[in-house]
């Protein structure tokens, strides 16, 4: 038995079977090769693309079909095997560099295509690719859809698309050697309600498929092969967890009101449409944050201005004139999807993303503002533009925002004229000059996910440095603080959308900062909706006050521990 401890990443105790997935990536090699070769070559492609294929019936015969027809497809198309044959001939290089030099052409004409259907087959058009790819390397590749029976996942690593894609049937808990509490791997772990640890550096190293493990998401720990005894606690730990769910769900439909009598707007964080019904069962008074940018991350597949209006469209519908946020587009850092060919930034965490990206795409962002506007007659809609660090940006912004009321006015397209809309505050220079930005603006929502690795010069995903991710560092309380107070003196709501506002340790010096409104996964809802019941907001102002002047953050959160402690209503973190 072995006992790793990493960061708690997602709430709930698993038990089960591990399946270790490796994202790798194969480096293909390239030389020359002589005209008597070309057949040679040729035959090994062809002997390749049979294992491929077999490969494939296989995944069919065992789990069904349609997934896997468009493989089937790339594996029979005759003119595929052609221009490998051509390009042997004319290039004179091995076939395994030849073969990657038409799948990537071939993928990014699909990417680009105007058929919705072909785009989406680019991730399809990609895997296939890499099975052959593995046969002519004799490399074993594992994949997520390799997954057959509940299983914890167990991998270095996960890309955002992945995670989306992981079958909540079959992943029982995830243990990760990347990873911090703000990466999107967590967020997402969340979001799907499976207990996830991360950060754990070398899990893949310490389990092999089909050992048993224990994945605790609320202490952070992850056990190999389980004696009895420790198997029986976590069971017990596992009831009584799930006890303590269903008791805080009964705070459902109670307002989020202080002990004053101070109502507070306690919102839920999405990712995809489908988690809006989710929201509500959970006591949501509204979306706080859909991070429209999951409807882009379908590899190669841009979605169209109907389909993204069917989207926000639905969540609008289910959440009946409750408030609901939608985040432009916020593609780019680490949210890139294999099939985006997007250039590869140097440093993307400080690139071209978010709003950068949208601006310097302005067809993108007029479609997407297209699709908001004319879903806004169906709800209570706000729009919010992620990573905004000055004031030329929303000029920017506005100029476009403009241009697209103007036209949907002239092709007679209803919409609402004064759809409120809002920035992220997650660039410290927004902060700093958050006065600036306030009068501007109908509101601000604090994505202290950014704000705090930006401030603090720490990535979000980088568990070597994650001890340095401190919220309650005094640089990060003062920007928040600064923040509120600009949006307030200005008359602006500020809220808070950034993994901040769903940690039961920040509730109460959000309360006394004065935050409006705090987003998180739907998740965390009870019992930040619990804490709040529990407090006056005065009695957290005076706190707060308290807290100001200290020197660090250790010190800060040792104070917060502190009273925490002293009121057993909070005993549940
Ligand atoms: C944030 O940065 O806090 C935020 C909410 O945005 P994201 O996590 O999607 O970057
Ligand atoms: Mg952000």
């Amino acid at each position: 038995m072995m006992e790793l401890t990493g960061i708690s990443a997602s709430p709930g105790i698993a038990r089960g079977k591990a399946f270790l997935f490796l994202e790798e990536r194969v480096s293909v090699p390239r030389y020359d090769i002589s005209s008597s070769q070309v057949e040679s070559e040729y035959a090994r492609f062809l002997s390749a693309l049979e294992k491929a294929s077999v490969e494939v019936r296989g995944l069919v015969a065992g789990r069904g079909g349609s997934l896997f027809e468009a493989q089937l497809l790339m594996f029979d198309d005759p003119d595929l095997k052609d221009r490998v044959r051509a390009s042997l001939g004319n290039t004179h290089r091995n076939v395994e560099w030849v073969f990657l030099q038409i799948v990537e052409e071939m993928s990014n004409k699909l990417a680009q295509s105007d058929s919705q259907y072909l785009r989406e087959r680019t991730v399809d058009f990609s895997d296939a690719g890499n099975r052959v790819l593995d046969h002519l390397l004799f490399t074993t590749r594992i994949r997520l859809s390799d997954i057959r029976e509940p299983s914890v996942l167990v991998t270095n690593n996960l890309l955002p698309s992945d995670t989306l894609a992981l079958d909540r049937a079959l992943v029982l808990g995830i243990a990760a050697d990347a990873g911090g509490r703000t990466s999107h791997t967590a967020i997402l772990a969340r979001a799907a309600e499976i207990p996830a640890v991360l950060g754990l550096s070398d899990v893949t190293r310490s389990v092999h498929t089909g050992d048993e493990v224990i994945v605790d998401g609320n202490r952070g720990t992850v056990i190999i092969n389980p004696d009895e005894a420790t198997r029986e606690l976590y069971e017990g730990r596992r009831r009584d967890w799930q006890r303590s769910v269903v008791v805080l769900k009964e705070l459902r439909d109670l307002p989020a009101e202080t002990l004053d009598g101070k109502r507070l707007s306690i919102e839920a964080n999405i990712e995809v449409p489908q988690e809006a019904e989710g929201v509500l069962s959970h006591g949501a008074d509204g979306i706080g944050l859909f991070r429209s940018e999951f409807l882009f991350l379908q590899p190669g597949h841009f979605p169209s201005e109907e389909e993204q209006l069917a989207a926000y469209t639905s969540v609008l519908k289910v959440m009946k004139n409750r408030s609901v946020t939608i985040r432009t587009l916020d593609l780019g850092g680490d949210k890139v999807a294999p099939g985006y060919h997007l250039a590869p930034d140097g440093n993307p965490l400080l690139g071209w993303r978010a709003i950068r990206f949208c601006l310097a795409r302005p067809e993108v962002l007029k479609t997407q503002l297209r699709a908001l506007l004319r879903a806004s007659v169906h709800g209570s809609l706000r729009i919010m533009f992620p990573l905004i660090s000055g004031p030329a940006e929303l000029d920017h912004i506005f100029e476009i925002m403009a241009e697209v009321k103007l036209s949907l006015t002239r092709e007679g397209l209803p919409f609402k004229a004064d759809v409120p809309t809002g920035i992220m505050i997650e660039v410290p220079s927004a902060s700093v000059t958050s006065d600036i930005l306030a009068p501007r603006v109908d509101f601000f929502s604090l994505g202290t996910n950014d704000l705090i690795q930006y401030t603090l010069a720490v990535d979000r995903g980088n568990e070597k440095v994650a001890y340095l991710y401190e919220p309650f560092h005094p640089g990060v309380l003062r920007l928040i603080r600064m923040t509120i107070d600009s949006g307030h003196a200005h008359g602006i709501p500020v809220g808070m959308c950034g993994e901040l506002a769903g940690d039961p340790m920040a509730t109460v010096v959000l309360l006394g900062m004065g935050l409006d409104s705090f987003s998180m996964g739907p998740i965390g809802i009870p019992l930040i909706k619990r804490i709040i019941r529990s407090v006056g907001s005065l009695e957290a102002e005076a706190f707060v006050r308290t807290l100001m002047p200290m020197k660090s953050g250790p010190e800060i959160e040792e104070a917060v521990r502190g009273w925490m402690e002293g009121r057993r209503e909070f005993a549940a973190r």
